[in-house]
This record gives C-alpha cells, structure tokens and sequence, in this order.
C-alpha cells in the first residue's frame, strides 16, 4: 500500500535495520522486552515500505566453527548468530522483502561491510534512519560511521533496543545533537509525511483524555494511543489511551511549580488535613476503585479491595508519623543551629500497573505533605484507576494543579527528569527501568528514589511442618499470579524434607482457585497481557529445554485465545545460576531449590542480585538470628505467613532492587524534604 508522502525532492532517506535477530531478541534484561521493540520495529519498517523508502538490513553472522568471531567473543565462548540457525535470522515479520538489500557483517559496524555504503551511495542516499540492536554498540558504531561519511543520521528513539541501560543512556546523550538526532517513530514516520503513522488495525475504544492539568482534563485527538485489553478477554479493547508529548508533559510541570510556590507555605497540619480528606474520598470509592482495578489489571477483587484499604491505612500512615517540626534546634549546647526540613519543590512519580492505587498513594501523599507539588505518570494498564484517584483528590478542596496526571509510556516518562522544574523523581517498576532512569538523573543531577524488582526466596528449613505451612506459602507465591514484587519466587528447602515439602507444596498450589477475578474466591486471575503471558511461557519452555521438571502446572486453562490465563506451575530440577532461578518471573511460577543446610540456604537466597525480601520457615531462633545477621534483603518475614506491608514500615530494596532512601513511615523525609541548617544566633524561630 502507498501512502501520501511529502518527502522533499531533495532528501533521500532509507531504513537501516541493524541485528535484528533472535539470538539478540532473546538477552537478558533488553530494554524495550523484545516483544515491545519488535512491535516498534515492525511499525516503523512498515511505514517506511509505505512511503516507497528503501530499507536496509545488516546481520552479524558467524561461520559454524566460530573461526571469524570477534575476539571478545572467542575469549568469552560467545557462539550466536551462527550461519544458517534460527538465531541467526530476524523474527518472520521483520524479514527483508523483495527487492530489499540484506548485509552481514562480524564486528560492530554496519559499515564494517564495504558493500553496505556503496549499495547507500547508488541509491543516492543522504538521510538514514537507523533503527535496531543494540544502542550502546552496534547501533552507536554504525550512527558514528554514517555521520563521519557525510550522511545524515535520524536514530528511531524507540525502535532502538539494549540490555545496559545505563550505558545505553550515555550513548543516546553522546549521539544526540552530536552525530544523530534522536526522533520517535511516531514523529519520523510524520516528519517523512506520513499521513497516517497511528494507523488502527483494531477497532477503537473510548479514547481517553491524554492528561489531567491544573485540574482540567485535556484530550488529544492527533495522538498516538495505545489500545488497553481486557486481560480475562484479549479481543476486548477496553481503553484508548492518547501518549502525552513533550507540549503536555511541560504545561504539567509549569502548573506543578506553580502551584507549589503557594503550597510549600501552607501551614503542614492544613495539608495533613487535606491527605485525610482524601484517604475518605478514596474510602467512599473503595467498591468502585476495586472493580477497576479487577478489569483494567486482572487483580482478584478480594486482592484489589485490599489494595484500596492499604492505600487509605498509607495516607493514615503520613499523617499519624508526619514530624511536624519541621524546625528543630539541633545544637544542644545552647548555640541555635536550626534544622529546617524543605520541600524539594516538583517531584516526577512514575508507577507500575501492579498495585495501580497504592503505590502512587504511598508517593503522592507524603510529597504533598512535605510541600511540594507532582506531576504522573501511572501504568497505562491501568487509566481509569488512575483518573478515579485523581478525582477523589479532586474533592479535597486541594488547588488544582498539585497533583498533574499524564498518560504515556516509557517515552513519555523519560520526558519527566529532562523538564528543569522537575527536582525529583520516584519510581517503582523493574530494575531495568530502575537503572535506565538512573542513568538519566545522574547526568541531570537529579535525585531518584527506585522500588524495583525482587526475586525473592523463602528459607524453609527441616523443622517446619509443612502441612501446617503449605497454603500460606502456596499464597505467597502465587496470589495475583505471582504480579507482586513481594511474592516468593524462590523455596530454598533443607534437603531432607525435600519429598515432603514438594508432595505438600504442589498439593496446596493445585488447590488455589484459578479463575474469573471477580470471584470473591479466586486467588489468581489472567496475566495483566498476552505479551507477559508469552514471555513467561518461553522463560518455563526455556528450562523444561535444559531439564527443568515441571512438577505441577504450566498448561494453559481452556479458551486460551480469550485471555491471558496460566495456571501456577511448580518447577523442580532447576540450577542456582539457570535463568528461571536467577531472574524475576513476576508470574505464577515459582522454583525449588535444594540446599544442605542453613549455611547454603542463605548463599543461594543471597546469590541473585535482587534484595528485596526473604521469608523463613522455621521455628529454631538460632536459625532466625542468623538470617537476621546473614541475608541481603530490605525485608525480611519470619512470621511464616504472606508479607503483610505495614504501613509506617520501611519499604525499600537492597542491592540491584532499590535505590535511595526506603519509603513510608519516617523514612518518606529523606526523600520528599532536604535538610537545611540555618546559624540564627537567637531563639528558635515559631513555626
Ligand atoms: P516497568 O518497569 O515496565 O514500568 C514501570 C513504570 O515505568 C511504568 O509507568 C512505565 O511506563 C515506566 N517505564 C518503563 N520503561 C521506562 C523507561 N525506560 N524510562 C522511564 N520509564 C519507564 O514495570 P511494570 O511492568 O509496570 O511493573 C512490574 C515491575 O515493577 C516488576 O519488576 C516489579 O517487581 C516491580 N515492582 C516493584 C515494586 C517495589 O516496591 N519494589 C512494587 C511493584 C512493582
């Protein structure tokens, strides 16, 4: 199909598509997962082919006995993208077309391949889009090589993958303004005179507004949406929901600032009184806000009334443990040296789908209690939650403006650290999220509080009865299906209660309901998306094709086409370092893992580079003691019943699962205030 283009006369692009491959698309920790940046990737080739722009393809490729292989690559015993396997090859649907050139190359360089820039040269090309794997190599060497051979470089931001974010940040501020101009899809696709880049291939659903600003709900109508499915009913688009640009992200953090400037000199107990008059507009909705939850996230409902109920007991939490001194004399010998805690002015919330209310709760309310202002941006799996939270905060008499809601990706997120009003950002979501916005708030200089993935194990050692324990632990695993950053992944088991524990295990798992999350008895519900789902397949196919056994689950209920179903499976057999064991699942699958004693018990719970929690099952106060001393977690459960988050609790990650101060409770200070002194030579100043 052609479509109408302006591309001017005088410029001549073309696509160039670097190792798109299935050894590539299948890493660990890529950013975007391989199923988002393909969808990118398809979208923008296809664009392309519709505006007659011709595409490029370049692979790495590799002689069977790896004799050409880089040498890092010898040295590491890297064999991929080997001659004539599947690994080698691009995903069916990213497949050169006739009469499409295809290029392949050893080392970084598309223009490792001299043949490459004379094919370019004859078809007289200037502007070259470059999309593909990886940012931080590949992509950058062939960005760099274009630039220094006269063409001009478009890099398509979002069509573009890596699986080192941080290093990948650096590449993308490196190129960007210097060698390469860095554009969305989306924009390219228009700047090339596409006249229709947010092409629909699926009917649409309510479109949504694109952002709440200054209390106003703005819609969008030239914007790109992206469809939100019902996850119990794939067919089923349930929302449209427009990505907000750099224009709305901007006007969002003007308004914040603004409004902040008068909120910061309000007096604390006010705005206390404000978060309380909110925790009762969200209680007044709590039916409401948890039947969205179930149909926008799949959440069972008794789960997701739970959620609502803990984001109301957060609020509580704030204002009970609040230091209303915000000024103290720290001195103590008689000189007044005052503290003063201050706001840090707008901070950027950035959330996951998972707990859609409290965890934004639990970011928005000690930030406005500590003065300063927010701007959004929630899951997009999730909008209508997010809109209802935002109109109970609506009805508190709060100025409007001091919460700002924009909807978005990972696009429009990254847009929040970059706006010089923006003081702050806190984040919850995935470690490869975590360090990818790491990177970009240390070159903005910004601080960054992250809540991030945990593979976490529970420790059941040869005293536990594990009849008395097994549902418990059956729940903690797979509640929600496994969609907790909480939940155990992990059953390190003291190897001679092994059979026991498995024979107990699996039976209690067997009997968790499965099914519609509007069943008050249901303990798991659908996938939050066809994507998650396909992905944890192919973690569990994967180890079944190293001898993972799978002792329970792992078939796709009935209708399978209609949702993202999967029922709780067990796997057994599995190696400490195996990727099913090393890496967050965050789906109904959990692994057990043998271990000799307490002493091996605690090196594999500590072996993974997540820190968030770890659960005990044993009587023996010995034993907890020395988990106490000996595990690396910022949680740790020795009650042998699933985590209970309570409220005025710290809540942060250790290692590779957090970053900055923990949150809740006391600790909400340390991020959302910075401490001043302040040498007054009097009395202490009335606040
Ligand atoms: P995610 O990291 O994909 O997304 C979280 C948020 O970050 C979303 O709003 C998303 O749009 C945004 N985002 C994604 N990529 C981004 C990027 N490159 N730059 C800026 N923003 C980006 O996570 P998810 O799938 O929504 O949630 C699941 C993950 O969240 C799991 O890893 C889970 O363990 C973690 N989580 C952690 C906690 C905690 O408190 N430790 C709580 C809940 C969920």
């Amino acid at each position: 199909m052609n479509v109408a283009s302006s591309i001017p006369d005088n410029m001549k692009p073309a696509l160039l598509l670097i190792d798109v491959q299935n050894d590539y698309l299948v890493q660990k920790g890529l950013m975007p997962r391989s199923d988002v940046l393909i969808k990118k990737i398809e979208r923008l080739l296809y664009g392309c082919r519709e505006l007659d722009i011709p595409v490029f393809h370049v692979r790495t490729r590799i002689r069977r006995d790896g004799s050409d292989r880089m040498p890092h690559w010898k040295r590491n015993n890297t064999l991929i993208c080997v001659e004539d396997t599947a690994g080698a090859m691009s995903p069916e649907s990213l497949r050169p077309e006739n009469p499409e050139l295809l290029f392949y190359k050893q080392y970084f360089s598309a223009f490792g391949n001299p043949l490459l820039d004379a094919a370019l040269r004859e078809y007289r090309i200037d502007t070259l889009i470059v999309s593909g794997l990886h940012l931080h190599g590949c992509v950058r060497a062939a960005a760099l090589d274009a630039y220094e051979r006269g063409y001009e470089v478009w890099v398509a931001d979002d069509a573009v993958g890596s699986y080192d974010p941080g290093h990948a940040e650096i590449t993308r501020t490196y190129l960007n303004g210097r060698a390469a101009e860095f554009i969305s899809t989306y924009d390219l696709l228009l700047r090339l005179g596409h006249n229709s880049p947010l092409k629909q291939h699926a009917p649409m659903a309510e479109v949504l507004p694109v952002a709440s600003i200054g209390g106003k709900w703005f819609d969008a109508t030239t914007h790109e949406c992206f469809k939100r499915r019902n996850p119990c009913d794939w067919g089923e688009i349930i929302a449209s929901i427009p990505l907000a640009r750099e224009s709305e992200v901007e006007q969002a953090c003007i308004t914040a600032a603004d409004i902040q400037r008068s909120w910061k000199e309000s007096h604390p107990v006010d705005r206390l009184q404000i978060l309380e008059a909110w925790a009762e507009a969200l209680r007044r909705r709590e039916q409401e806000l948890a039947r969205l939850i179930v149909r926008e996230v799949g959440k069972p409902i008794a789960d997701a009334r739970e959620e609502v109920r803990r984001a109301i007991m957060l609020i509580h939490a704030v204002s009970e443990l609040f230091d209303k001194q915000l000024i103290q004399n720290v001195s103590g010998d008689g000189s007044f040296v005052l503290f003063r805690a201050c706001p840090l002015g707008v901070i950027g919330l950035i959330t996951p789908w998972n707990n859609p209310v409290a965890i934004p709760v639990g970011k928005i309310a000690p930030a406005l209690a500590y003065g300063n202002a927010v701007v959004w941006k929630p899951a997009i799996e999730a909008p209508r939650t997010a809109m209802l939270v935002i109109e109970a905060l609506s009805e508190t008499g709060c100025s409007s403006g001091l919460v700002n809601l924009v909807f978005g990706d990972a696009a429009t997120a990254r847009l929040i650290p970059e706006n010089q009003e923006v003081a702050a950002v806190s984040l919850t979501g995935s470690i490869e999220t975590g360090k990818s916005i790491a990177a970009q708030c240390t070159r903005l200089g910004k601080p960054l509080q992250a809540e991030l993935g945990g593979n976490n194990a529970a420790i059941v050692l040869r005293d536990c009865d594990v009849h008395e324990y097994a549902t418990s632990m059956a729940l903690s695993a797979f509640s929600f299906s496994g969609q907790r950053c909480t939940r155990i992944q992990r059953f390190i088991v003291e190897r001679s209660i092994l059979g026991e524990f498995q024979r107990a295990f699996v039976a209690a798992v067997k009997s968790l309901r499965i099914g519609d999350p509007l069943d008050e008895s249901a303990s798991l519900g659908p996938l939050v998306s066809r994507e998650h789902h396909q992905w944890i397949r192919s973690l569990v196919d994967g180890a079944v094709n190293e001898g993972a056994q799978i002792l329970c689950g792992g078939e796709t209920p009935d209708q399978p086409e209609r949702g993202c179903w999967m029922n709780p499976v067990v796997i057994g057999a599995v190696t400490v370092d195996s990727r099913l064991a090393q890496e967050e699942v965050f789906g109904p699958v959990a692994v057990i893992l043998p271990a000799d004693d307490i002493g091996q018990a605690i090196k594999i719970a500590n072996g993974v580079k997540h820190g968030l929690l770890t659960a005990l099952y044993t009587k023996d106060e010995a034993h907890q003691a020395r988990i106490v001393r000996e595990v690396e977690t910022g949680i740790l459960n020795l009650s042998a019943r699933p985590l209970n988050v309570h409220p005025a609790a710290p809540f942060g990650g250790w290692k590779a699962s957090g970053l900055g101060p923990p949150e809740h409770g006391r600790w909400d200070r340390q991020f959302y205030s910075r401490a001043q002194a302040l040498y007054t030579g009097e009395g202490l100043i009335d606040r």
